[in-house]
């Protein structure tokens, strides 16, 4: 049955009853379809992600071992790109794997005290190479010199900023302004007391409103071939959303097309 536009799976069952009337009962059935569906959609993501670098790899081995054999230019050339297919895979797998364990760990909420200075710090650090590379003008920008302390897991808001902040470059202009501000807020929406919020904000094209919504869904690119050439998995915003979600944080995207966006992360101060 249809119900407002979605699909509806009930399964009936009919009882006979001794005076001739009948009892039938409905189990609602839907969630379960969806959640074997969505499970389905994602083994189907997973190995066409992992098929597609695979199908090069083979492809070159071939070539290096026929016609390429005693070609030392294209043999480098082929080496290259293997190289870059196999850290596709490499990526895909580590972002597979913590995915999986920020789901797992979504009801357990973290508690040890930290620094969002020092994890900027190591962010910005374990990026330097790239904002070198692509000329990034970067800044972090902090309301006030008093600590910013959120009760936290270091690794995974580590995973947090960095996703962000290499989406910002990624996305970003080349040689374009990319900037860290971090706030301090009395009352945020969706978060319980008060809140220390982390804006990362770039000045690439921006995103349209449509896809805004579905940007954390595992795999949804909004440009795939983009993406792949600048060696994203589809994974990281997904990521993000499970380590703030299980924060007890919020996670707000805002964007203008041709002006770039801003990636929001807010995260409360008590447990
Ligand atoms: P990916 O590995 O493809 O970068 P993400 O989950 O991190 O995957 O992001 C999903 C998609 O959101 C990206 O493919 C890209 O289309 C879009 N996106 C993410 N961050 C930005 C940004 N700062 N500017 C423009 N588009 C972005």
């Amino acid at each position: 049955t249809t119900e407002a536009s979605r699909d509806v799976i009930y399964e009936a069952h009919v009882i006979p009853r001794s005076d001739g009337c009948a009892v039938i009962s409905f189990i609602d059935k839907t969630h379960k379809e969806e959640a074997g569906q969505m499970r389905s959609d994602f083994v189907a993501n997973v190995s066409h992600e992992l098929r597609t670098p695979l199908t090069a790899l083979s492809g070159f081995i071939e070539t290096l071992r026929g016609p390429a054999r005693d070609d030392a230019e294209a043999r480098d050339r082929f080496l290259d790109i293997m190289e870059q297919e196999a850290g596709r895979m490499n990526r895909l797998v580590s972002d597979l794997l913590s995915l999986s364990r920020v789901e797992d760990m979504e009801r357990m909420r973290p508690t040890d005290p930290l620094e969002i200075a020092e994890i900027l710090n190591t962010v910005e650090n374990g990026l330097s190479g790239v904002i070198r590379a692509q000329d990034v003008d970067f800044e972090i920008h902090y309301s006030d010199d008093l600590p910013f302390k959120v009760p936290g897991d270091r690794d995974q808001l580590i995973q947090v900023f960095t996703n962000l902040l290499e989406n910002a470059i990624k996305y970003g202009k080349i040689s374009g302004k990319v900037s860290v501000l971090v706030n301090r807020h009395k009352s945020r929406r969706g978060i319980r007391g008060p809140a220390i919020c982390v804006t990362i904000e770039d000045q690439g094209d921006g995103i349209a409103a449509h896809h805004i919504g579905r940007l954390t869904e595992r795999f949804y690119r909004v440009d795939g071939h983009r993406s792949r050439e600048v060696g994203g998995t589809g994974l990281g915003l997904a990521i993000v959303k499970h380590v703030v979600n299980r924060h007890r944080g919020r996670l707000r995207i805002e964007s203008e097309q041709g002006r770039g966006s801003r990636f929001t992360v807010c995260l409360p101060v008590k447990t």
